[in-house]
C-alpha cells in the first residue's frame, strides 16, 4: 500500500471545477478541499463551526481518494481550519507532487511549516475569538491578508501587524450577513487605506459553491 493510500484526513466537503469567489485569486478555476473541524467559533461562520461544529460533516478520505477527484490545476484547501490537521504539510506536498498549485485559507491560529510554494490566505479571527490569536509567523508567511469587515473596528485591532504586511495584498471583505452596511464601511476604510482592496464573495452572488 502506498503512503498516499495510508494517509487520511477528515473532510467537510470537496467540490471541483468551480471558481475562487474572493480575494487575490478571484475568478480562477479551482477545486476545493474543505477539511473538517475548527475550534475558533466565529459567530457568523458560514461553514457551520460557530458552535464548534458538532454536527458538521466529517468523512475520512485517503490522499489517494482526494487526488483522484481533482479536476483543476489549482486546489484550495480550506475548512474549517486546515492547520489543525497534522497531515496538512503532507497533503500539500502530495498535491504539489501532482503538478498542481495549492492555496490554503486559514485563521492563522495554528502554525505548521508547509511547503513554501503554497499560497496562504490569512484571515485573522483573534478580534472575534480572544483564545485564538494569529501565530506570529503567519504575518511573515501569508501571501495575502483578508479581513472580514462587520463593524469597521477590525483593522484597529491589528494595527501593529498591518505595518508589517504593507508588501502583501490586503483585502477587506464584507461579512455576508451585514453586507450592505459593511460595504459602506469598507468604502470609507479604502479612502483611508487606498492600497487595500474590496473583496466580494462573488460565488454567493452567482450561486456557485
Ligand atoms: S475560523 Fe473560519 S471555519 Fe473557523 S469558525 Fe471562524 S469562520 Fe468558521
Amino acid at each position: 500500500m502506498s503512503i498516499q493510500e495510508v494517509l487520511q484526513v477528515p473532510i467537510h466537503e470537496t467540490f471541483q471545477s468551480t471558481v475562487q469567489g474572493e480575494g487575490f485569486w478571484i475568478g480562477a478555476l479551482v477545486d476545493f478541499i474543505r477539511l473538517s473541524g475548527c475550534p475558533v467559533r466565529c459567530s457568523w461562520c458560514d461553514t457551520g463551526y460557530s458552535d464548534g461544529g458538532a454536527n458538521a460533516p466529517r468523512e475520512i478520505k485517503s490522499f489517494t481518494e482526494l487526488i483522484k477527484e481533482l479536476q483543476s490545476s489549482r486546489v484550495v484547501i480550506s475548512g474549517g481550519e486546515p492547520f489543525i490537521h497534522k497531515q496538512l504539510p503532507q497533503l500539500v506536498q502530495a498535491l504539489l507532487d501532482t503538478d498542481r498549485q495549492v492555496n490554503i485559507e486559514t485563521s492563522g491560529a495554528f502554525w505548521q511549516e508547509i511547503p513554501s510554494s503554497a499560497w496562504i490566505t490569512l484571515s485573522p479571527k483573534h478580534h472575534l475569538s480572544p483564545s485564538y490569536p494569529v501565530k506570529e509567523l503567519f504575518w511573515e508567511r501569508a501571501n495575502e491578508i483578508k479581513f472580514v469587515i462587520s463593524t469597521g473596528q477590525e483593522l484597529e485591532f491589528y494595527n501593529d501587524y498591518l505595518l508589517t504586511v504593507k508588501d502583501r495584498p490586503i483585502f477587506l471583505q464584507p461579512e455576508w450577513n451585514v453586507r450592505d452596511r459593511a460595504v459602506s464601511i469598507i468604502l470609507d476604510l479604502l479612502k483611508q487605506n487606498p492600497n487595500y482592496r474590496l473583496s466580494l464573495q462573488t460565488h454567493k452572488y452567482i450561486g456557485v459553491a
